[in-house]
């Protein structure tokens, strides 16, 4: 079980790091209901027996099947991106450990996320259900599609790189919708974007941060 220390402490680490970045991001502080999600969300239930005595450092860690589970802060500052509202219904692009999701499950109504690799896609539904974490479906897929049946959505994360931005996920955007996704190819340089969809359909981007993802495989890729 995890200390209370190490979770302050992880949150004291991205409290630092938001401010470092502040200058790129924009953002000085999180959003509250973010960081009580951080906090309320066991990192340690997420991450293989021999990595949980570091759960709760501010790295990537290994989650199986050559795909991790993203570092903390980036996650916190991708979900506060998001800027999420309780009757919010969020897609995710790779699910990988769940660990996305369920922080998002703690601030909005429903969330899909897919994953492409279905030993992580089962695994990542089964340990959700037993955390009963109700209002997350997994589906097993290729995310660069989006999910349109069950779209469209306030809001999209997408957790692996991806080539260039997949036009299916900008259709499947609400007017007022917010995309956020790390755009670049493997081992070269990648930037987190933030795609907003406005009322009227115009869409506008930004780029965040650099960062550094696993690939988006599946059509997206390269
Ligand atoms: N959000 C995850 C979490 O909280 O643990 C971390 C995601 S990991 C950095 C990226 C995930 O994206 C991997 O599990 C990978 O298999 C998945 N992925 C890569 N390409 C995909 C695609 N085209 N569709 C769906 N999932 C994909």
């Amino acid at each position: 079980m995890a200390s209370k220390d190490e979770v302050k402490q992880m949150l004291r680490t991205i409290e630092r790091e938001c401010l470092y970045t502040s200058g790129l991001t924009g953002i000085k502080k999180f959003q509250k209901r973010v960081m009580e999600a951080m906090v309320e969300v066991l990192r340690e239930k997420f991450v293989p027996d021999h990595m949980k005595p570091f759960a709760y450092d501010n790295g990537p860690l290994p989650i199986g099947n050559g795909q991790t589970i993203s570092q903390p802060y980036i996650v916190a500052l991708m979900t506060d991106l998001l800027l999420p509202e309780q009757n919010d219904v969020i897609l995710e692009v790779g699910a990988g450990s769940g660990y996305q999701a369920a922080i998002l499950s703690k601030l909005v109504k429903q969330i899909y996320t897919i994953e492409i690799i279905p030993a992580l896609a089962k695994q990542a539904q089964d340990r959700l259900t037993k955390l009963g974490l109700k209002n997350i479906e997994v589906c097993q897929g290729d995310g660069y599609y989006g999910l349109p049946q069950h779209g469209p959505f306030d809001g999209i994360i997408v957790t692996a790189a991806a080539s260039h931005v997949p036009p299916l996920l900008i259709e499947q955007l609400k007017p007022g919708g917010r995309l956020v996704i790390p755009v670049g190819l493997p081992h070269s340089l990648q930037y987190l974007m933030l795609i907003e969809k406005d009322q009227k359909g115009e869409v506008t981007y930004r780029e965040i941060l650099a960062v550094a993802f696993v690939p988006l495989t599946g059509a997206g890729h390269g």
